[in-house]
């Protein structure tokens, strides 16, 4: 069944085009990982999935109905941004955090369930700001799992995490998709965790150029040649700028 169904999405900021008549749409219990250089248009994309653009062009269906005539969708997607920074006395604790995701009133056991689910159980009263950086970002699967979503969006969660929370971090998002059957995803600039995680791949740099089952993806040298050719010259122009 097909959760989202993207097409010919065109958004341009001040006349500049962002995203250039992309089409894809993703499957129940894919785990879709979105590659592509700084400014490829994946944030974008999300804002525009979360009903945060609505100044596009082509549609976006989620769970078949565009999300233009119904806000529904909302409710069954669960958004992980990119990694937030708190000052170490902020006064929220973990639990308050988690809870802030909840649609309906204030539930506990929901809460524990929650951060059961990303293994922080045990510190729930802690503040948030005295968590390492990896367990923060934990802390935001767990406010996204809250209402118990069909589909979760992370936007480049892991930039700037050690290694072994990395790990840890990935591991748990394949047990969401693995175990859970929650559809994910996930921009990411880390092309071996996506070739690892991910099924299927959406390379994207203002077009999509490729979407597809990942070892498609990772199987092909002219596809990869071509990936890390726009990536470079990507970064070459922001150095240039
Ligand atoms: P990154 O990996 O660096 O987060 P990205 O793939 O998420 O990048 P976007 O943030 O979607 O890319 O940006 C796509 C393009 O649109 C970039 O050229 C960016 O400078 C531009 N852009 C993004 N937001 C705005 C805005 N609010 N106003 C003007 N231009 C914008």
């Amino acid at each position: 069944m097909k959760l989202v169904e993207i097409e010919n999405l065109t958004v341009s900021y001040e006349g500049v085009s962002a995203l250039d008549k992309v089409t894809f749409s993703v499957e129940e219990k894919d785990f879709l990982g979105i590659i592509g250089p700084n400014g490829a248009g994946k944030t974008t994309l999300f804002s525009c999935m979360l009903g945060l653009i609505t100044n596009y062009q082509g549609t976006i269906k989620f769970f078949g109905k565009d999300i233009r005539k119904s806000t529904q969708h909302l409710s069954k997607i669960g958004f992980v941004p990119q990694k937030p920074v708190f000052e170490k006395n902020f006064p929220a604790t973990v639990e308050e955090i988690v809870g802030m995701g909840i649609m309906k009133g204030y539930d506990k056991d929901k809460v524990d369930e929650s951060l059961q689910k990303v293994w922080l159980h045990e510190l729930g009263k802690r503040r948030i700001g005295d968590l390492s950086g990896g367990q923060q970002q934990r802390v935001f699967i767990a406010k996204a799992l809250i209402n118990d979503p069909k589909v979760l969006i992370l936007d480049e969660p892991v930039t700037g995490i050690d290694s072994q929370s990395m790990e840890f971090f990935y591991q748990i998002l394949n047990d969401l998709n693995r175990k859970e059957g929650i559809t994910i995803i996930w921009s990411s600039h880390d092309l071996d965790a996506v070739a690892r995680l991910a099924t299927k791949v959406a390379c994207l740099n203002r077009t999509l150029s490729f979407h597809g089952i990942s070892e498609e993806f990772f199987h092909n040298e002219d596809l990869l040649k071509m990936y890390s050719e726009s990536s470079m010259q990507m970064h070459m122009h922001k150095h240039e700028d």
